[in-house]
């Protein structure tokens, strides 16, 4: 069975860029229940004993496993991405990526127009392609690059654009809280995703 993750941070330490109440209803009641309705859906099909990645994958055929799966992966990356007073800048193996990409800034500058474009719900991602190299693309409702749309490649940073992700703070201001994201990233965490 999927459990719901503990955060490595209080649900606080991410203010002002999101709230305490945001990210307290976030982690307990919509990440909570993707991981209930997950464990319902896949209960005895061959999708038990299959990793969450795997689950996304192959079993995108089956509407409540796609959404709810999807849920589960893309909430469980977006946590393990955020860190109280991040680093504002990529290292390591990530920062050469993005340079290839063609520098941070190009990087912000296009995942920030993925994040904001996004009609109704979805993610906005920095993925991995087969031969190392970097590219951003955008996903509805709570699909991601793993399945068989998007860039296709393996996601190493993801935004959360659906209204429960912002809006108690934001309201209909997404375009600033993509902005503020970037004050919350954990580059450490992306750089060891990138190294997996
Ligand atoms: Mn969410």
């Amino acid at each position: 069975m999927f459990e719901l993750p503990k955060l490595h941070y209080a649900y606080d330490a991410l203010e002002p860029t999101i709230d305490a109440k945001t990210m307290e209803i976030h982690h307990t009641k919509h990440h909570q229940a993707y991981i209930y309705n997950l464990n319902k859906a896949r209960a005895g099909t061959a999708l038990e004993g299959k990793t969450i990645e795997e689950i996304c994958k192959t079993g995108t055929e089956t509407p409540a496993v796609r959404n709810n799966g999807g849920g589960h992966f893309n909430h469980t990356l977006f946590w393990e991405i955020l860190t109280p007073g991040g680093a504002k800048e990529p290292v390591g193996n990530v920062k050469s990526a993005l340079d290839a990409y063609g520098g941070f800034e190009k990087f912000k500058t296009d995942f920030s127009e993925a994040a904001k474009t996004r009609f109704g719900s979805g993610w906005a991602w920095l993925c991995k392609k087969a031969d190392g190299s970097l590219e951003v693309c955008s996903t509805p409702n709570q699909d991601n690059p793993l399945m068989p749309v998007g860039c296709g490649g393996k996601p190493i940073l993801g935004l959360d654009v659906w209204e429960h992700a912002y809006y108690l703070n934001y309201q209909n201001r997404r375009p600033d809280y993509v902005t503020a994201f970037f004050e919350v990233i954990n580059w450490d965490k992306v750089e060891e995703l990138y190294n997996k």
